[in-house]
């Protein structure tokens, strides 16, 4: 069998730790190959998807920046990449690139885990409209969840989710703002902070979520993430994005290899990785 050999797709991202995870995993089943960083700005990714088609690596997954620009350049899109115009996960077959999202997944697989998945007709918000918020939706789309709110510095973009995510989900954009959030989040049994912001940079007041309400930071680094240590401290259930990121990476693992992930030992090289 020829080497399985993976990239990770992005640029300015030489910290991250999925190299670790994936290394890991791939020796933890035997497999011979190889997870690296290929960082490349936007003008030279056309080249590196060239050299992907050529057979240069066998898969790949995709971060900031090049998530959209993959998925349009992708010969074939599948599931939540198709309905998000996003990929993280590519499969190089016979020269064709097939574009899949594992993140939503990767969110209810680790939510699931952690005994945090919400219970049907939960209301819900997200903070950000990203990639990361257009996951948390779709994941939220599957509980499914009650009413749903998307709040974003940028009101245009939390509506551009909500229309995108349409046919999926029935998602109202909210203010980026603390007072017009609060009678919401008293309400909310499931937030979600899909930003790379701190707690101090979101219109969050923690002792205005109900108690039992979820807080989900799909930030993993620096640790203890902020939030959910003070939603932790506020008595709040609580967790931070480095499941999400297993999960996500497992289930490209799986895409790739055809092999069942080994959580055990992906989960010990993640934490390794970050330090925590
Ligand atoms: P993205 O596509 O660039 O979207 C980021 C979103 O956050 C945008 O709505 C952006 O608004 C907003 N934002 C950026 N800086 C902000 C700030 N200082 N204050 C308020 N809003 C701000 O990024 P993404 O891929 O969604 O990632 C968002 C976060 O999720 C990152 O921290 C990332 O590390 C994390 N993440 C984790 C996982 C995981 O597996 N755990 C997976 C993906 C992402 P503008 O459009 O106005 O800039």
């Amino acid at each position: 069998m020829s080497p399985t050999d993976l990239w990770l797709l992005g640029h300015g991202i030489t910290a991250s730790p999925s190299p670790r995870m994936q290394e890991a995993a791939l020796r933890a089943r035997g497999v011979e190959g190889s997870y690296r960083i290929v960082d490349v700005t936007p003008d030279e990714l056309g080249e590196a998807l060239r050299r992907l088609r050529a057979g240069e690596a066998c898969g790949a997954n995709v971060t900031i920046p090049h998530k959209l620009a993959v998925a349009a350049a992708c010969d074939r899109l599948e599931g939540d990449a198709a309905l998000t115009g996003a990929v993280n996960t590519v499969v190089v077959e016979e020269g064709r690139l097939l574009g899949a999202n594992t993140d939503a997944a990767g969110l209810e697989g680790a939510l699931r885990g952690a005994g945090l998945w919400p219970a049907p007709g939960t209301d819900a918000v997200v903070l950000g409209a990203g990639g990361a918020a257009a996951a948390a939706l779709l994941a939220l789309s599957r509980v499914p969840a009650g009413r749903i709110w998307i709040a974003a510095r940028r009101p245009e973009a939390a509506r551009q989710l909500a229309e995108r995510l349409a046919p999926v989900l029935d998602a109202t954009p909210a203010a980026w703002d603390a007072a017009a959030l609060e009678p919401l989040l008293a309400g909310a049994g499931t937030v979600v902070n899909a930003t790379p912001s701190g707690l101090a940079g979101l219109p969050l007041r923690l002792d205005g979520l109900p108690a039992g309400c979820t807080v989900v930071d799909l930030r993993y680094r620096p640790r203890p993430v902020d939030l959910v240590a003070a939603a932790g401290a506020a008595g709040l259930r609580a967790c931070d994005g480095l499941e999400m990121l297993l999960h996500q990476g497992m289930l490209s693992f799986r895409r790739w290899t055809g092999l069942e992930p080994p959580w055990d030992e992906a989960r010990a090289a993640l934490h390794a990785a970050v330090g925590g």
